[in-house]
């Protein structure tokens, strides 16, 4: 019998469902979800209904959809293994509990906004509250019946949840030394206001084929390579001081480093450069498979060149200045410790242990704080906190009361370096425990490495999502299941080594290696990193 084929059809490449050439009907039940839909519309129904008739009113769609454009997701019921992880259906792995993040665009905080938080954590959130390595803060334990009030709260006091998670324009990633940083020739906090106020919350973009991510500072003390757009500080010989762009960086599948247009823009085009870009992601970003959509995937196939031409003549209607290369860090810049800004003030770094605090160790922060002259503290990108503002006379003071509310101005590499996301107590898609493990790891090297001279980053992910940046720490610690000394299936690590951000003795950042035999198990995790680190130690060349 004759196969009835066609050559032209079995070559035709499929569409990855670009709005712009045309694709319209959702090509998976995501994209099914927002277009039935918008998914802001969602907190309208939580208000008026959710709020009033509890968890089991809230229509699958909305819970595991729309929900998260506000910030929320539901909590991984406790008690539930890695292992069982993969295999439950979401309805038998969630909580009728809420994860709530915050955003705080550019990190900075007022310690009336730090204290409502503490305040909600309190009142709402069973005293939960960690820092990502987002500038956000997050909740747990909290209850779709107090959304209304939490929200009431924070609004008051100039904060959102809007778009906090979600396939939107999430939290802009910001310098949280903007504006009093002694080296910083143009603070953009104006810019990611601008951006904030005309976008978040809008339909415009409130639909993207997946998350987007910004960055916008002028110091490189954020992750600017692996955001989908960053704006970093630059100088033109011919217009001074503006920013150079750079598209298309993230981690998760298939990592990618952001690449530079090479083009410079003032910061009063920031917000409109902005929005072409996401304008671009909006409309040519491929909607088929989530595990393809991210921007990355479209500047890779397009290449720089094609990506501005696209940018200048259907976004902007105008061209770009050509621009230089920003200088880079030889580090990431991550502020810990006691810095002079550049009114004569100065500012004072310290850590938690991998962001995990508290609404009352915020609350204790906020008057520490207070008690020694300042209004103002921020978040890092690195799970850290920063106090801005304080006159020099009360510096030493302050170290001494952040230490006794468990911030450490002065911390270990162990303390300072290490990074977890929230992992199984609390994630639906976690496999190992990452908070507790990445506390007792850092406890451990103190005690048996406390001299230990070198910086050293370890990031701890509980699945192998990239939360916590596994592939660009120098060990990187992605969980899954391995196998134990009694040839049971128990929690671990796969191992990445090598990985690192910002320009490091000359090279440019890159991912870690991931070895494919190196693994441990969650067990034996502080005695892998401790023989790693000594390996290092003496084998590592002079002035390394
Ligand atoms: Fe959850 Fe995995 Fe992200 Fe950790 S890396 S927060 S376990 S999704």
């Amino acid at each position: 019998m004759a196969v009835n084929s066609s050559p032209a059809k079995s070559v035709r490449r499929r569409g990855e469902g670009q709005w712009a050439l045309g694709h319209r009907e959702p090509l998976n039940p995501n994209e099914r979800t927002k277009k039935d839909d918008d998914p802001l519309n969602v907190r309208a129904r939580i208000e008026n209904i959710y709020a009033k008739a509890g968890f089991a009113s809230i229509d699958p769609s909305d819970l595991r959809g729309r929900f998260r454009w506000w910030g929320l997701y539901t909590q991984r019921k406790a008690g539930i293994d890695g292992g069982r992880t993969a295999v439950l259906e979401p309805h038998e792995l969630e909580d009728e509990y809420f994860m709530l993040r915050v955003r705080i665009d550019g990190g900075q905080l007022t310690l009336a906004q730090l204290r409502v938080i503490a305040e909600i954590s309190r009142e709402f959130a069973r005293d939960t509250a960690d820092i990502t390595d987002r500038q956000n803060i997050q909740l747990h334990w909290i209850r779709v019946e107090d959304m209304p009030e939490i929200w009431r709260r924070l609004e008051a006091v100039g904060l959102q949840t809007t778009e906090a998670c979600g396939d939107c324009p999430r939290v802009v990633l910001g310098s949280p030394v903007a504006g009093i940083a002694a080296d910083e020739k143009i603070d953009p906090t104006p810019a990611i206001d601008e951006i904030i106020n005309r976008f978040v919350g809008s339909k415009e973009f409130s639909n993207l084929p997946r998350k987007f991510k910004s960055s916008i500072s002028w110091l490189a003390d954020t992750p600017y390579e692996i955001n989908d757009i960053s704006f970093l500080g630059v100088e033109h010989p011919d217009h001074g001081p503006g920013f150079d762009l750079w598209v298309g960086g993230g981690l998760s599948t298939n990592p990618m480093l952001a690449k530079r247009l090479g083009v410079w823009v003032p910061l009063a085009e920031v917000p409109d450069v902005w929005a072409g870009v996401v304008g671009i992601f909006r409309d040519y970003g491929y909607r088929r498979l989530r595990h393809r959509a991210r921007l990355k995937f479209l500047v890779n196939d397009w290449g720089v060149e094609k990506f501005r031409e696209v940018l200048e003549k259907e976004y902007l209607g105008r061209a770009l200045l050509d621009g230089p290369a920003p200088e880079l860090p030889e580090k990431p810049i991550d502020h810990i410790g006691v810095h002079a800004q550049r009114d004569g003030r100065f500012y004072v770094g310290a850590a938690p242990v991998v962001g995990r605090v508290s609404g009352t160790g915020l609350a204790e922060l906020a008057d520490v704080a207070a008690a020694h002259g300042s209004d103002r503290v921020a978040l890092t990108p690195y799970q850290k906190l920063l106090v801005l503002d304080v006159p020099g006379d009360r510096v030493d003071s302050l170290v001494t009361g952040l230490r006794g509310i468990g911030l450490e101005a002065q911390p270990s590499t162990w303390r300072r370096s290490t990074m977890a996301c929230t992992g199984i107590e609390y994630c639906k898609l976690a496999i190992v425990e990452t908070k507790r493990r990445g506390e007792e790891l850092v406890a451990r090297l103190e005690e048996r490495l406390r001299d230990f001279d070198a910086d050293l980053s370890i990031h701890i992910n509980g699945c192998p999502n990239a939360c916590a940046r596994t592939q660009v720490a120098d060990i990187g610690l992605k969980g899954q299941l391995v196998v134990g000394p009694d040839g049971r299936q128990v929690e671990g690590f796969q191992v990445h080594l090598g990985g690192g951000l910002g320009m490091a003795q000359g090279q440019s950042a890159g991912f870690g290696r991931k070895l494919r035999g190196l693994k441990t198990t969650a067990e034996e995790l502080p005695e892998y990193v401790e023989r790693v680190a000594r390996r290092y130690l003496a084998g590592r060349n002079e002035g390394e």
